[in-house]
């Protein structure tokens, strides 16, 4: 039987509780070949004494004697690796991104030694294995991708402890280049180590256990009322996780398509209560509107000039501007004579303007929020965009976009009135009784038609 893999977030680590929960999930699921992938421990604090001080009082509540002082004996080398590591960077002005992901990943080797120690305490055949060993990047240090070598290194690393019915645990988030340099996969990027290595190993499933019930229909921190969404396609679940939804990192789906691996979230403290399956479109049926995501921090360039209008090569001249600054771009919207483009990162927005200038009349707006509607039931549910855009007549949109996955309508408005739009839409689209039999019926007489 192929492995499960089974990632464990920040939260689902926090403490010495968290810890027990999660040894209990993977007891429930050993019969399934898990492989565990964990985040460091989540909410640390600015001070390094502080972080390591709670991994031991972890260790000192779930760990025996023995095993609680060889990993208090790891804890201490790695403070006398990372006091030195920060005399290094002070020492010399630069800057060091191959030191910062050196320091950074520490989290994450610190928290797959002390789950590996901790399941074997409940009895559980683990092995810590180095993530370093099997995910190979590039250099990108801070955001690196994975290379090729990454399936055949897991494979040799983690085939032989699974064939000897071994549970392999690593940390996500951190991996090494080929010489053998430590580097990180950018924020979040944990969900996305967990698919790569599924993907390495032909899992049967990719589990993503976290603090909420699975994908909700928004983010709960803004809507109290969100709900689990059961199942969703790869496709809705990619536009979710680019357009903000925090619960997966953008990149996790890709290595799940590839090899058509179910991903499933859970949640850690709540193993049996609902969750959400991620599958291929054709698998994810029913077609509705599943959900609403949002970017807060989002700045918006528009470019407009006469130049435009008929001609040719002026959109690629756009593009590359911002090719040239390494600044991505989420949104595209244009009219005859201008662009409008948003941005995530405007780091570079200072050296990208003038630049632009060149090429016509500039404006820059900032604190923008990016709102998707996300959903199969877009393709071909007439009335959605009327009812969501009637729903919030009052409020200022921009950078309408509709149509260019078929699954998403995104548009812009003010970060300040971003939390009401959401709640006002949220209400429309999933509590609404008769807003929701309006969609329902709506496709139910598209597919008589
Ligand atoms: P982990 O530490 O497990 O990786 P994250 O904090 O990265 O967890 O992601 C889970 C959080 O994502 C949730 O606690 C929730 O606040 C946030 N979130 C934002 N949008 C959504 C959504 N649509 N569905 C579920 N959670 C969401
Ligand atoms: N620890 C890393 C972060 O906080 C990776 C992760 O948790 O996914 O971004
Ligand atoms: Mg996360």
């Amino acid at each position: 039987m192929n492995p499960t893999i089974m990632k464990f977030g920040g939260t689902s680590v926090e403490d010495a509780n968290a810890f027990r929960n999660v040894a209990a999930i993977v007891r429930a699921g050993v019969a399934s070949r898990p492989v565990v992938v964990v985040s460091a421990i989540a909410a640390a604090t600015r001070s390094l004494d502080q972080d390591l001080k709670r991994h031991v009082s972890i260790a000192r509540e779930l760990l025996k004697a023995e095993s609680c002082a060889a990993f208090e004996l790891t804890v201490a080398v790695a403070r006398r690796e990372i006091r030195q590591l920060h005399k290094i960077i002070a020492m010399h002005p630069v800057t060091h991104p191959p030191l910062q992901d050196e320091i950074v990943a520490y989290g994450e080797q610190l928290s797959s030694q002390l789950l590996a120690a901790v399941l074997r305490e409940n009895q559980l055949a683990a092995r810590y294995v180095d993530a370093r060993r099997c995910l190979r990047t590039d250099d990108s240090y801070g955001s690196a991708g994975p290379v090729p070598e990454t399936a055949p290194a897991t494979v040799a690393e983690l085939m032989p402890l699974l064939e000897s019915s071994r549970i392999p645990v690593l940390g996500g988030f951190i991996g090494s280049t080929g010489n053998g340099v430590t580097t990180t996969l950018g924020r979040g990027g944990s969900d996305y180590s967990a698919a790569i290595i599924g993907a390495a190993l032909g899992a049967r499933e990719i589990q993503i256990w976290t603090d909420v019930s699975g994908v909700l229909t928004a983010d709960p921190r803004i809507v109290k009322k969100a709900k689990t969404i059961p199942v969703l396609s790869y496709q809705e679940a990619a536009e979710l996780a680019y357009f903000g939804a925090k619960v997966l990192h953008p990149k996790t789906i890709q290595p799940a398509i590839d090899r058509r691996i179910p991903v499933r979230v859970c949640n850690s403290r709540a193993a049996d209560g609902a969750s959400t399956l991620i599958v291929a479109e054709s698998e994810a049926a029913p077609q509705t509107v599943k959900a609403i995501a949002h970017k807060n921090g989002i700045t918006t360039v528009q470019v407009s000039s006469a130049r435009m209008l008929g001609a040719y090569g002026f959109l690629r001249a756009l593009f590359e501007v911002f090719d040239r600054h390494r600044t991505a771009v989420d949104v595209v919207t244009t009219s005859e004579v201008s662009v409008s483009l948003s941005i995530d990162d405007a780091g570079a927005l200072p050296e990208l303007l003038p630049d632009l200038e060149q090429l016509g009349a500039v404006e820059v707006e900032e604190r923008r929020t990016i709102i998707s509607i996300i959903g199969e039931g877009l393709r071909n549910t007439p009335g959605i965009a009327a009812r969501v855009f009637s729903e919030i007549s009052d409020i200022n949109v921009a950078m309408i976009s509709v149509g260019a996955s078929s699954v998403n309508l995104t548009f812009m408005v003010e970060e300040s009135r971003a939390a009401e739009t959401i709640k006002r839409l949220h209400y429309v689209c999933f509590e609404d009784e008769r807003a929701g039999s309006a969609v329902k019926i709506d496709i139910a007489e598209e597919a008589i038609a």
